[in-house]
């Protein structure tokens, strides 16, 4: 990993990362105080003792709204510096609070179910609607061995999404090369799909680590969510080769239900949505997201299937809508027929519910 992530950092730059233990305690020794600490109620509750009061102000977030964000920021006091403490929430409201401000960075992200410590944008609703938006670029991203294992297995297990979504990616990125409908800023570029690759098959060596959320586990996919985080914007912000129809059912299936969900299980759905609609490696891929210890079942995410049916079966129409970029969302008719394919493959593979 190391050659390839010393050839990224000439090209972009990965963020500096810490793995070790007692990070947060650690913490006091460096920041410049007094520093705002950007962090969750229930997190705050937890690890407040490593911080003196006269040094460190919580704030906790109640909003990611980026125009709520705005005033907020107003309302804050002065700080030397911001430690962004939490899973995806907290981090990008730290992003912000740090961009706003002009201030230095840390990041402590408590779980790895998502790669927000690692990108340069933070992500907030604006109507409703995820826009990346801001620039910061942390000091450092620490990962605490020890914070990660205590946040909830199937939280940390989820982030893999993350990376397998490159293979639908990938996928859709040469389908719309093909037909046509790839756009010109940002033509195929097998360079850049060869590296996104290597950094997926690293994380597929290791999928028993990753549900066992061992030492060796959280290394793998945090330095994959590493590059991952900054892939976007090393790209030229182009999110061709690190996302594509995987994460297109899961913005469907909030757009239609309305739910919230644990990122990596929706997105995980839709990659093995996508391989079959590809006929790609889509039985090797739900047996990955499945040995990684990901439920995709439905009702493992409070949804029935005919739920899941209707935001499939509007799947193209509403990438239009949205006007996300081309792939085999656009073009596949979902049908019965595959709804029932879908279900037989997924219930092969975990088996009936039988309730949480
Ligand atoms: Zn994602």
């Amino acid at each position: 990993m190391n050659g390839r992530a010393g050839g990224l950092a000439q090209l972009g730059g990965l963020f500096p990362t810490v793995f070790g233990r007692n990070l947060i305690g650690e913490l006091e020794n460096f920041v410049n105080p007094p520093f705002l600490v950007v962090t969750m109620p229930d997190l705050w509750d937890r690890f407040s003792h490593h911080f003196d009061s006269a040094a460190a102000v919580a704030h906790l977030v109640e909003t990611i709204d980026g125009d709520e964000l705005a005033q907020v920021v107003e309302t804050l006091p002065e700080c030397s510096a911001v430690v962004g403490l939490g899973g995806g929430q907290a981090i990008d409201a730290a992003k912000y609070v740090a961009w706003r401000r002009r201030l230095p960075l840390f990041q402590l992200p408590t779980s790895m179910s998502v790669n927000a410590a690692f990108g340069h944008r933070a992500g907030l609703r604006f109507s409703g609607n995820v826009r990346y938006v801001g620039w910061a670029v942390p000091e450092a991203v620490y990962v605490d061995f020890d914070v990660i294992r205590a946040a909830p297995a199937h939280i940390n297990r989820s982030g893999i999404c993350e990376i397998l979504c490159y293979h639908t990616a990938h996928a859709d990125w040469r389908l719309a090369a093909k037909r046509g409908k790839v756009e010109d800023k940002w033509p195929l570029d097998e360079a850049l799909i060869a590296e996104a690759r290597s950094v997926l098959d690293e994380v597929m060596g290791h999928l028993d680590d990753i549900r066992e959320v061992n030492e060796t586990g959280i290394r793998v996919l945090m330095d994959a969510n590493r590059w991952g985080g900054a892939a976007y914007h090393n790209a030229g912000w182009n999110p061709r080769h690190i996302e594509g129809i995987d994460h297109f059912v899961f913005y469907a299936l909030e757009y239609f239900t309305g739910r919230k969900f644990i990122h990596g299980q929706p997105v995980c759905l839709g990659i093995y949505v996508g391989s079959l609609l590809h006929d790609d490696r889509a039985e090797e891929m739900l047996s990955a997201i499945h040995r990684a210890g990901v439920d995709i079942r439905p009702e493992a995410m409070g949804l029935t299937w005919e739920e899941v049916a209707h935001a499939l079966k509007n799947l193209r129409s509403f990438v239009r809508q949205a006007g996300l970029w081309y792939g085999i969302a656009h073009e596949a008719e979902i049908d019965d027929r595959f709804i029932a394919r879908l279900e037989q493959g997924i219930t092969g593979q975990y088996g009936e519910w039988q309730g949480a």
